[in-house]
């Protein structure tokens, strides 16, 4: 394993703003620098979708395909330039938003006010994009019945399946458009 800081591509500064946005120490990006590295095939400096599902835990997670869809969905992506405009959505990620979806599964710790990515708001968030698959900031009945049955596969009928979704959409739906907004995910989770 090469030093990276001598590879230019991470530098000392960029640590210190990854370390301040996310929280995580200097070592532990050095570490998920090398992890992404590795990930970099062809050292192109960014992942792409295909890139990040050779992860193990994700290749096997069943919903490791939804995880990777929040990860080229999240909110800091959307905000940077090199992203295809047909859908809002990036087609490649670069090492600090790598860090940065990461940053999301971090526990949450008491008082630290400072690292607002792994807060409970931002956390749900994520869960919210893993549903919402066509990115218009509502969970539609198809949406929540593709998420169930990656979750139980084939252990449940697909007619228990139909059922669920409307039951859930129901009970979260309170202004009565027969989807779940952000908010009304929130209020269903904090139950
Ligand atoms: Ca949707
Ligand atoms: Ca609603």
């Amino acid at each position: 394993m090469g030093n990276c800081r001598s590879s230019g591509l991470l530098l000392d500064a960029n640590i210190r703003d990854i370390e301040e946005e996310t929280g995580f120490t200097a070592n532990q990006i050095e570490r998920l620098y090398s992890r992404f590295t590795s990930l970099d095939k062809q050292h192109k400096g960014h992942l792409t979708r295909d890139d990040l599902l050779r992860i193990p835990e994700l290749a096997i997670n069943p919903l490791g395909d939804r995880i990777v869809h929040a990860f080229f969905t999240d909110g800091h992506a959307r905000s940077t330039n090199d992203i295809s405009e047909k859908e809002g959505m990036r087609e490649v990620i670069n090492f600090p938003d790598f860090v940065r979806v990461l940053a999301h599964f971090r526990p949450i710790k008491k008082n630290s006010e400072k690292n607002k990515l792994n807060s409970r708001q931002e956390k749900l968030k994520f869960a919210f994009r893993m549903y919402d698959l066509d990115g218009d900031d509502k969970i539609k009945k198809d949406e929540l019945l593709h998420v169930l049955h990656l979750m139980v596969g084939a252990n449940i009928s697909q007619e228990q399946l139909v059922s669920i979704a409307e039951r859930t959409i129901q009970e979260a739906d309170e202004d009565k458009d027969k989807m779940i907004s952000f908010d009304e995910f929130c209020k269903v989770l904090e139950h």
